[in-house]
């Protein structure tokens, strides 16, 4: 036994002992002691060894596998100390969704990692995990002891989670960068003294790829009317070219007019453009997006939806207004951009003053070139850092929590850089971001601080700017992107990318007419994208949240394009309204199937937009004028017979703006909702209906101008709020195709093409199951589901339609 001295001494002597330590000492004889002390000491030196070699335990392993062993070790520690404070044990537990489930993958995970480990060690002694198991053994005991057994399983459960929770990725190839010199970029650093804002952003416009080629580029332009223009997202393409031809005199003769794919961009690209140049947006710099419109008399660098400029020549067929098109993100063949293609190349060949510009972030421009009648090809070359591709072992049986904990499991263990992660849409990112916000608290100080930036089309415009703030020293930023960030927004500083490998994306059933947003897998030509956008300042890594046999056997090579995946009645409607008759030979880059041609054309002559011979009537002529679906557009004109336009246009623009649906697959509905009731606790509420009334703003803007249409399409503002038959009816009037009959199992089916449907559980009528209903839209998740319904009666539909349907007797 230690007398009192000694036990001081050992005290003093050494740190590394901790007062248990010493507890146990009194019991055992100085030789022991000493012995265990020259152990303690041992340990300590191979810790370092560790460092060095990859040493664990004495085994030596790869460096992969070292890093993955210390992050559990990490973790362990993390548990160590949350042991002792059991109340916030319950802060580690999954939702119980994640209990219930037997998934196999998630048993696996570990189990699969521990094996390896310990068919390598020989038997328990060099067996890692056999101090761990035995300090793991003696935590529990103690906790049981302490807490009563009841807190056992729950421990035990705890650390199950811990270690399960982690996904294994194999590295399997590395994608070439393209052969980049250091010396290329400036070091500016040193000088970034006193300069003025708009003075940095000149400079930083000098170091963008595209500005070696300015000149280039410009005397192509001049050259030719059609120019296809290749370059890597970043390069500069958006930005700087519309910047280029303003210095170089083309506005003089025109606006330029730059299209995007999405919303977002157009307004953050517009953003950015009018800052560089220093005037305010909205006046030399603008915007156009649907039911949103920033631009004045002076501008003349329009960025705008591909929409927006579809719906320009319905006024303005030849674009005079226009010097420039730039045709952008050429390569994600919306549908309004094939559309655009086609008329663009119309008007090119009788306006020859027009430039006309087809820019593409991916290489297949030869496509764009032979469609423009062999148009030159101006490539910019783009730097691009090698970009190492993970795959995880086993297939993710929840792709959004896989995505959580791969964020967090990059956050704990890799060096500094900002991580990308793809989401399919805007309620998958306010779930994940609730949910990292709760493990990351629950991690406290232990690890750095995490600023998590969601971005989604509708995002406000505020909050959009915050992607693009530097990250503090210390931090690290994770964006929660949609499938904006994969080529239309340039995020600089990600090093890190985590791809799920899906997207949300519309399909269409040319057979029934029937429309559905599905989560689909994305392509391997999106994936290389994605996987691009960590390699743009640095190296990357991109952790595929799928298997290479995955990648390699299951994705398509390229994403098919809108037009052959969607309900053409929109466009047909547009093409029309232009004077464009012959739709089945109009110039399509890719034809759409005829079968939904013709499904279009049936629908619009049902709205009574066509007529017989598929010449646009009156009633056509108004609905093209609102930039709404023909069933909504007609659902409005309609409303001046029923007399109901004041109510009719507010649930119309109620209509537009509720786009945030929650899509999944199936069986991850289940799993995701519950995850988020668990989540929807505390201050999150509030947050949520502050968004609540901001999209009654929106909502408030877009009747506003529906109001003004009416007025063009001379229709009376009357409102008739007493009478709800009248306002059913107008809604049937464009509705009527989409109706639904009970059946006897509490299922609908559908009337014209007998489908079975349900009544979305979100819906005040999904316990009242009226006999007849008409619904405004499909949703597939668990179930197909009807949205936004409302009770009919059956005699509306042969007096509305009745060259659609007709009395059975
Ligand atoms: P490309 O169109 O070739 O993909 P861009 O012109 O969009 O390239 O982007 C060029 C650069 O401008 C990017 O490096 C990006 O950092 C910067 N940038 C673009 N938009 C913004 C923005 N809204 N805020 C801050 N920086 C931006
Ligand atoms: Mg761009």
């Amino acid at each position: 036994k230690l007398s009192k001295k000694e036990e001081e001494e050992a005290i003093r002597r050494t740190n590394a002992f901790e007062k248990d330590d010493i507890e146990d000492l009194r019991k055992v004889s100085r030789q022991e002691y000493l012995k265990k002390r020259e152990q303690k000491k041992l340990e300590e030196i191979r810790d370092d060894l560790e460092d060095e070699q990859y040493l664990f335990d004495g085994v030596k392993l790869t460096e992969a596998e070292y890093r993955e062993l210390s992050y559990k070790k990490q973790i362990y520690e993390i548990v160590r100390k949350r042991s002792d404070e059991p109340e916030d044990a319950n802060e580690y537990r999954m939702p119980d969704a994640y209990d219930d489930e037997n998934g196999v993958n998630q048993e696996k995970r570990f189990s699969v990692a521990v094996q390896r480990y310990r068919d390598q060690s020989a038997g328990d002694k060099m067996n890692p995990f056999a101090e761990q198991e035995a300090w793991e053994d003696h935590q529990i005991g103690k906790a049981t002891l302490k807490f009563g057994s009841k807190n056992k399983k729950q421990m035990s459960d705890d650390y199950q989670f811990v270690f399960e929770d982690q996904i294994e990725f194999i590295k399997a190839s590395v994608m070439d960068g393209d052969k980049f010199d250091d010396d290329g970029e400036p070091s500016e650093l040193v000088e970034s003294r006193a300069k003025s804002a708009l003075e940095k952003l000149q400079e930083d416009r000098k170091t963008l790829p595209i500005y070696t080629y300015r000149e280039s580029l410009l005397d192509a332009i001049e050259k030719h009317q059609v120019l296809v223009i290749v370059g890597e997202t970043g390069s500069g393409k958006t930005t700087q070219i519309p910047q280029y031809l303003h210095e170089a005199g083309y506005t003089k003769r025109g606006k330029i007019g730059c299209t995007q794919p999405r919303r977002v961009a157009a307004m953050s690209v517009a953003a950015r453009v009018s800052q560089e140049m220093g005037v305010k947006l909205g006046h030399e710099v603008g915007y156009s997006i649907r039911f949103e419109d920033c631009t004045s008399e002076k501008t003349v660098l329009k960025y705008m939806t591909d929409g927006m400029l579809l719906r320009e020549f319905l006024g303005e067929p030849d674009l005079a207004s226009y010097s420039v098109v730039m045709v952008d993100e050429a390569h994600e063949r919306t549908l309004s951009t094939d559309i655009l293609f086609g008329l663009v190349k119309d008007i090119a060949r009788f306006r020859p003053d027009l430039k006309l510009l087809i820019s593409s972030a991916t290489l297949d421009a030869e496509k764009f070139s032979d469609y423009f009648d062999s148009a030159p090809i101006f490539k910019i070359p783009g730097r691009r850092y090698p970009v190492e591709i993970h795959y995880t072992k086993a297939p993710e049986a929840d792709y959004l929590d896989a995505a959580i904990v791969t964020s967090l499991q990059i956050h704990v263990t890799q060096p500094p850089g900002d991580i990308l992660v793809f989401l399919t849409g805007q309620e998958e990112i306010e779930t994940a971001e609730e949910i990292m916000k709760h493990r990351t608290r629950g991690l406290g100080t232990k690890i750095a601080e995490l600023i998590i930036c969601p971005i989604y089309a509708n995002l406000p415009t505020e909050l959009q700017s915050k992607i693009f703030e530097p990250t503090p020293e210390g931090a690290r930023k994770v964006v929660l992107a949609t499938n904006i960030a994969e080529t239309s927004l340039t995020i600089d500083g990600i090093k890190y990318v985590i791809d799920p490998g899906f997207c949300k994306m519309k399909s269409y059933n040319p057979r029934t007419g029937m429309e559905s947003l599905l989560i689909t897998p994305i392509s391997k030509a999106s994936a290389m994208q994605r996987a691009g956008r960590s390699g743009r300042t640095g190296p990357g890594k991109c952790y595929r949240l799928y298997t290479a046999y995955n990648y390699y056997n299951d994705l398509d090579d390229n994403t098919v394009p809108e037009v052959q995946r969607t309900n053409l009645a929109n466009v047909v409607l547009s093409l029309k309204s232009l004077g464009i008759h012959d739709l089945l030979h109009f110039d399509f880059m890719d034809p759409p199937p005829s079968e939904a041609l013709l499904k279009a054309l049936e629908l619009l002559f049902a709205l009574s937009a066509l007529n017989k011979v598929g010449e646009l009537t009156k009633v056509g002529r108004r609905m093209a004028e609102f930039p709404l679906d023909p069933m909504l557009s007609k659902m409005i004109v309609a409303s001046d017979k029923y007399k109901c336009s004041d109510e009719i246009i507010s649930i119309a623009a109620m209509l537009s703006i509720g786009n945030s649906i929650f899509y999944r697959p199936k069986d991850k509905q289940v799993h995701a909702d519950n995850a988020r009731l668990n989540f929807h606790m505390g201050n999150v509420g509030d947050h949520i209906a502050l968004l609540k009334v901001r999209s009654m703003k929106r909502a408030r803007d877009i009747r506003d101008q529906l109001e003004g249409l009416l007025e063009r399409v001379e229709i009376e503002l009357v409102s008739n709020m007493s009478d709800n038959e009248t306002i059913k009816k107008a809604i049937t009037s464009g509705f009527f195709p989409h109706s639904a009959k009970l059946q006897k199992n509490g299922s609908y089916r559908t009337v014209k093409h007998p489908q079975t449907v349900h009544i979305h559980p979100s819906s005040g009528l999904s316990q009242v199951l009226p006999r007849w209903v008409i619904y405004h839209e499909l949703v597939l998740t668990t179930k197909e589901y009807m949205r936004q319904v409302t009770e009919l009666k059956p005699e509306w539909l042969v007096e509305i339609a009745p060259h659609y349907y007709q009395l059975k007797d």
